[in-house]
């Protein structure tokens, strides 16, 4: 019993930050994105995409959470825009206090659009709001078909779902037909769209989407 209380207030701190977090973020009229998964199902690609697709609209950053290395935040700076590194020291998932004390090095004045790479892990980043607008999740054809009703929870606080790797469906035998239906199951609001960030499959039909969301969310 104590445990349990331990860990809610864990997660009522977080909440609070956060909620801290999305004020300050809509009061610098900056739209924000949490992009979560595996590892290795594509996170970094896909916000290479992004910036490829964005940058010359929107001022961009991005916030990068890796265990131990900068690889995938040397990537993203090679793309021209601003990249924080948040080395979590092994922590598993990032959390709303992390990513507040990333905000100074960013600077919210005249930035648009703040993209926050995650730690991959399909399990505990679910549960740790860290401010952000929308949470995005990818899930690819590699992993599995059977990883919606596993880990239902990351598919139930996603407001997109992107189904990456289609590329590789054929090879993989990846139902996607189940997939979707399944996705619905445990959260029928989500938008579920098909992807390949490698080869650029469905990428547009993703960008029209995060544009809906900033027009809708921003003035
Ligand atoms: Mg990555
Ligand atoms: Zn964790």
């Amino acid at each position: 019993m104590k445990r349990i209380s331990i860990e809610r207030n864990i997660l009522e701190k977080n909440n609070e930050s956060a909620d801290f977090l999305r004020e300050l973020l809509k009061k610098h009229n900056c739209f924000s994105i949490n992009l979560m998964s595996s590892p290795g199902a594509g996170k970094t690609t896909l916000a290479e995409r992004m910036i490829e697709s964005l940058k010359s609209k929107y001022s961009i950053a991005v916030i990068d959470g890796d265990l131990d290395t900068t690889r995938d935040a040397d990537r993203l700076a090679s793309h021209g825009v601003n990249v924080i590194q948040i080395n979590t020291n092994g922590a598993c998932h990032l959390d709303a206090d992390m990513v507040k004390k990333a905000i100074p090095d960013i600077g919210l004045d005249n930035l648009d659009l703040l993209i926050i790479e995650n730690v991959g892990n399909l399990v505990c980043p679910a549960s740790f709001d860290v401010g952000t607008n929308k949470n995005v999740v990818l899930l690819s054809t590699p992993e599995g078909d059977d990883k919606v009703k596993k880990y239902p929870t990351m598919f139930n606080v996603a407001d997109v779902v992107l189904i990456n790797k289609m590329d590789l469906a054929k090879f993989v035998e990846f139902d996607v037909s189940k997939v979707e239906r399944e996705i619905k199951d445990v959260n029928s609001k989500a938008e579920i769209i098909q992807i390949s960030a490698k080869n650029g499959e469905g990428i547009d039909k993703f960008i029209a989407v995060i544009e809906r969301f900033i027009k809708k969310e921003t003035q």
